[in-house]
């Protein structure tokens, strides 16, 4: 066989962090539930905050999902956001995306921003706005590639490349797509984060986060903040996400199908405005798309031509799409971001950067697609009755 490093995406998805079995023959790893180590162990754990079997094992099979050196569990997606700009000084410069998720931007602006950090916010979609990197030579360059909610995509290997004449390492937050479709560190970037609660873990039974890398001062400085800040997840958690992501390429493959086909059928419906999936040709940056990912997710954002209270009638009418804030699990979720995820944004601020009343982000499970297609015809044809009575 071909060892670990040769082997495909699913060979390595299925046998990574399997380790310790001991003297047991376990198939597969137990759940090391200890706060606390015997001194000198040969493995060398001490104190859980700083280390676990479990953590090992989902830090090793993340890392070879990435095609990285190293990588570091987390809690949450957050707390993995946190250990990275928990690294910077007071007065260094974030250069992020405009398009950033909600929790990301709150972290930046209402908790780093009071110990000095400054932030600013480009649209890195265009090329020209990256001629202003040498100019702001900023600390750290943030980015998401598919973005949240709008599915922009970022040229991951340019800004990377931009970012190296700069100085600037570039860090990917790879949720959307997660490592079976993109993988940034191929591309250029120096960080590639991840909220394995989405589509790595799969299963929506629990958060986590993950930051990969080549870079070993990187990967010290991730170490170090998982024990020094308290980050670390549950070792039953990385026991569940380790199991997760064995099924990984399956669940993507299914999740891309669905997507598309659901996606192809939405753009022919009346009362659908707009329709946005990476890989559909009316994408934007389609070719982009195709370039850098292998496929296009399981995301589609579309517009409703209605009401904010109108939409919430569709979203309410689905029965296999629960009305819910998160995505990437096996199971379908729709979420209303101008009533949810971005309710908190200006009505005419979200209106500008595009987020419309009408506008719902379904996450496409596994389901059988032609299930999932009667289900949202059924609740069009409720609104769509509704406008006309
Ligand atoms: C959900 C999400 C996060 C945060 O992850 P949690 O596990 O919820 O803390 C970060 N980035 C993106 C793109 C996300 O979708």
């Amino acid at each position: 066989m071909r060892n670990q490093k040769t082997a495909g995406f699913s060979t390595r998805g299925v046998h990574g962090g399997r380790g310790f079995s001991g003297t047991t023959g376990a198939v597969m790893p137990p759940v090391y539930l200890t706060s606390t180590f015997e001194s000198g162990n040969p493995d060398g754990f001490d104190y859980t905050r700083s280390g676990n079997p479990n953590f090992r094992l989902l830090q090793e099979s993340v890392a070879a999902l990435e095609g990285a050196r190293h990588a570091t569990c987390f809690a949450s997606g957050v707390s993995a956001i946190t250990a990275v700009v928990s690294t910077l000084r007071s007065g260094d410069l974030v250069l992020a995306e405009e398009n950033l998720y909600g929790c990301t931007y709150r972290l930046f602006e209402r908790v780093f921003a009071k110990f000095g950090l400054r932030t600013q916010y480009l649209d890195l979609s265009q090329t020209a706005n990256w001629e202003a990197i040498p100019r702001l030579r900023p600390a750290l360059i943030w980015l998401e590639s598919p973005t949240n909610p709008l599915l922009k995509i970022l040229d991951i290997e340019g800004i990377s490349r931009a970012g190296a004449a700069a100085g600037a390492p570039v860090l990917v937050d790879n949720t959307f797509a997660s490592p079976y479709l993109q993988r940034p560190l191929e591309l250029g970037a120096t960080l590639s984060l991840s909220s394995t609660t989405k589509y790595i873990n799969g299963h929506s039974d629990c958060l986590g986060g993950v930051v990969a890398t080549n870079d070993a001062e990187w990967q010290e400085k991730m170490i170090f903040a998982q024990k020094a800040l308290g980050l670390q997840p549950s070792p039953f958690d990385a026991w569940l996400t380790t199991r997760g992501q064995r099924t990984l390429a399956l669940r993507m493959e299914r999740h891309c199908s669905n997507a598309l086909e659901l996606a192809c059928w939405l753009e022919k419906q009346p009362g659908v405005r707009l329709v946005r999936h990476p890989f559909l040709r009316s994408h934007p940056q389609y070719e982009l798309a195709k370039r850098q990912m292998r496929g296009g997710s399981g995301l589609i954002v579309i517009e409703l031509d209605c009401s904010a209270e109108a939409a919430l009638v569709f979203c309410r009418r689905l029965r296999l799409f629960t009305l819910a804030e998160s995505l990437g699990g096996v199971e379908s979720l729709v979420c209303h971001p101008a009533t949810m995820t971005h309710a908190s944004v200006p009505a005419e601020v979200r209106r500008k950067v595009g987020i419309g009343d009408g506008l719902l982000r379904l996450s496409v499970g596994v389901e059988d697609v032609e299930d999932l297609r009667s289900d949202l015809e059924e609740a069009l044809q409720a609104v769509l009755q509704r406008s006309e009575s």
